[in-house]
């Protein structure tokens, strides 16, 4: 993570906010975790230093002024819409179509080997087939529900998790507690609003999620705990999205226990079915990594030997998208 937090602060300069993190102990539960966690992060090799608490206040005036410690981490805000259109832009200008709009309604399959897809454009509502030498399948937490029409079976959980966007900035670094990963705490700054997340659990279909009023409420007494400010800002939305966690059924039922790693599977290997590769699982910081291993799986399938460049290819603007 650590890695590809700095390859994209490389290749996608001006796409980042880069206002570093805080994890921030307010109770002496997060004191005892501590220690742990700075040997976590020396393990990793990310570089931290430890705040006292009018250090912290310094930095971050609306901080919970109960703040016992807390400790500094390269972080940075990505711009959710700007950077993956600079992937977009870059892959159009070297040659690549992207069909938005257009749905994937089944795959098309004979003898265990996939030839493409049956879409649908969702603006002109036609059905057409594409033929492919290999299929890729990197639809995240729907990543199952398509391998199925291979035939075949990913261990995906969508795990879904409610996210909460204040009007105004209550902090200008990313605010995390310092705790296990848990139910509203972290603050995300982005421009004017400032994001509180998030909560996890996990369901069948990606598609079915809502929004629980509970875990809402959660986001506003968890996030208060880091800035109190966040108990009374004004709402911009509130709204709900599903991870592709790698783990089967019945494995986890908040979610939490699932790792954050991600897989390429290439079904010839793992069920005998040719043509048909799926990369899964992950988070958006490892987005260019999973792209990677997953090129290097087709250009295997395809006999293609060719160096990975996109550690060092530095992305065109976003705006390119459009040119
Ligand atoms: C609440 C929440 C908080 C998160 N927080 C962080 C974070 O702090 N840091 C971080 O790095 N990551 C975070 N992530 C994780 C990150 O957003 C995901 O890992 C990432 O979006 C997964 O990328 P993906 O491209 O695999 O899947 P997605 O981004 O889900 O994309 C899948 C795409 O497949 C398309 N698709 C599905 N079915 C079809 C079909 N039949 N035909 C055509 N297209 C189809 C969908 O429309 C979608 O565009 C968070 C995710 C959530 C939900």
């Amino acid at each position: 993570c650590i890695e590809e937090n700095r390859i994209l602060r490389r290749i996608c300069p001006g796409s980042f906010e880069e206002n570093d993190g805080l994890f921030v102990a307010v109770t002496d539960e997060d004191m005892d975790y501590l220690e742990p966690f700075l040997k976590g992060c020396a393990e990793c090799g990310i570089p931290t230093q430890v705040l006292s608490p009018a250090e912290a206040l310094a930095l971050e005036p609306n901080l919970n002024p109960a703040v016992k410690a807390a400790v500094r981490v390269p972080d940075a805000t990505m711009d959710a819409m700007r950077m993956p259109l600079r992937f977009f832009a870059t892959a159009k200008h070297h040659g690549a179509r992207i069909l938005p709009f257009t749905e994937v309604l089944d795959l098309l399959v004979h003898d265990r080997v996939v030839s493409g897809a049956l879409v649908r454009d969702h603006v002109t509502g036609a059905e057409r087939e594409i033929h492919a030498d290999v299929t890729v399948n990197a639809t995240g937490p729907w990543s199952e529900k398509i391998a199925r029409m291979a035939g075949v079976d990913v261990p995906i959980r969508p795990s879904p998790g409610v996210l909460l966007a204040l009007r105004g900035r209550l902090c200008n670094m990313v605010l995390n507690r310092l705790h296990r990963s848990g139910d509203g705490d972290i603050i995300v700054p982005q421009r004017g609003l400032s994001v509180v997340g998030t909560s996890s659990w996990t369901v069948d279909d990606p598609d079915d999620l809502g929004v629980p009023e509970d875990h809402v409420r959660k986001m506003y007494e968890e996030g208060a705990k880091l800035v109190p400010a966040v108990a009374h800002a004004e709402q911009r939305a509130a709204w709900s999205a599903a991870r592709p966690l790698i783990g089967s059924r019945g494995e986890a039922e908040t979610g939490r226990e699932l790792s954050r790693t991600f897989k390429t599977f290439d079904h010839a290997t793992s069920d005998g079915v040719e043509g048909f590769v799926t990369i899964t699982g992950g988070k958006g910081t490892t987005l260019r990594g999973m792209a990677e291993l997953c090129a290097n799986v087709v250009c295997g399938k395809l006999g293609i030997e060719a160096e990975c460049r996109t550690r060092e290819t530095v992305l065109l603007p976003h705006t390119a998208y459009y040119a």
